[in-house]
């Protein structure tokens, strides 16, 4: 089997774009996990907690009005932008690793950024309504552990801003850590620290995820731009590349190598089947246009 050659670039160039575009939306998504208690709110949850209503106080946070549009609006204005010009890069890297002159006509970019944009409008509205439910399960949790260690209504309330925005897992670890402080004779104060450091780890989390999502969906659209343009054959393959380590999951570990025709899919050994990568959370795959090397001929001439 002929190795890819010239190709690994590629993939480096759209790995790099994601590193690029995290930060800015690790801040936004941190903006909008973090505003989502005010005064009013607080208020709505300790009255709802009084009458012994939990489910009312987790229907308190007005997930629909600055939560849900502020991550929204993050995504598509962040992933859109990052989707369209790992299409660009794409489509760069293909024509050259085909050893293909671009012109205006090979490359319609208005076509990648409107391609770039429907994909993040529809992934943004995705991902919010999933965060959402992680986050509503991860406030049930903070005030579930609260209610079973005695806190009074007013103290979850007053305490609820700094662990809202945690996931379910990430709220019972700090609930555990608090339970500890006290039973060490320490100040359960340094909870919300940790809180406040777990918060910062799934937006981390969050835009090392979204950014991988949105240069493969670019560059997945970049391909079917060129195959559309008529010069990279509906034929051409891709392949799965794995950065093998001692992390590396079996779903991943069994992706790693495959080739398909571009636009098809993947298989796992579990059975699932992906598109592109990344295969789930902080997954760190990657795909390339297989490239036979430049046949030698006898005079020693590329053909
Ligand atoms: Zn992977």
């Amino acid at each position: 089997m002929a190795a890819p050659v010239g190709t690994q670039a590629a993939w480096v160039l759209i790995h790099d774009l994601a590193a690029k575009g995290k930060p800015g939306l690790r801040r936004k998504v941190l903006e909008a996990l973090a505003s989502t208690v005010d005064a009013g709110v607080a208020a709505e949850i300790r009255t709802a907690l009084g009458a012994g209503n939990l489910e009312a106080a987790v229907r308190a946070i007005p997930w629909g009005r600055g939560w849900a549009p502020d991550l929204t609006a993050a995504f598509t204005g962040e992933l859109g932008p990052l989707a369209a010009r790992a299409g660009r890069q794409a489509i760069v890297s293909a024509a050259r690793d085909l050893r293909i002159a671009l012109d205006a006509e090979r490359l319609p970019l208005s076509l990648v950024n409107e391609r770039a944009v429907a994909w993040a409008e529809g992934h943004a509205a995705a991902r919010v309504v999933e965060i959402g439910r992680e986050t509503r399960a991860g406030l049930r949790r903070f005030l579930a552990d609260g209610i079973a260690d005695g806190w009074s209504p007013m103290k979850l309330a007053r305490t609820i801003r700094e662990t809202v925005g945690l996931t379910e897992a990430q709220a019972g670890a700090v609930a555990r850590f608090r339970r500890k402080l006290i039973a060490d004779g320490l100040n359960p104060v340094g909870a919300a620290k940790y809180a406040d450091k777990l918060l910062r780890v799934r937006a981390e989390n969050i835009a090392r995820t979204e950014t991988q999502e949105a240069v493969n969906a670019g560059e997945a659209a970049g391909w079917e731009q060129a195959v559309t343009a008529g010069w990279l054959p509906p034929g051409q393959e891709a392949e799965w590349l794995t950065n093998r380590g001692d992390r590396t999951c079996d779903v991943c570990e069994s992706l790693g190598g495959q080739r398909v025709a571009v636009g098809g899919s993947f298989q796992a050994s579990n059975g699932e089947t992906f598109e592109r990568p990344p295969a789930h959370p902080s997954c760190r795959c990657a795909r390339i246009l297989v490239v036979e090397p430049v046949k030698k001929t006898a005079a020693g001439q590329a053909a």
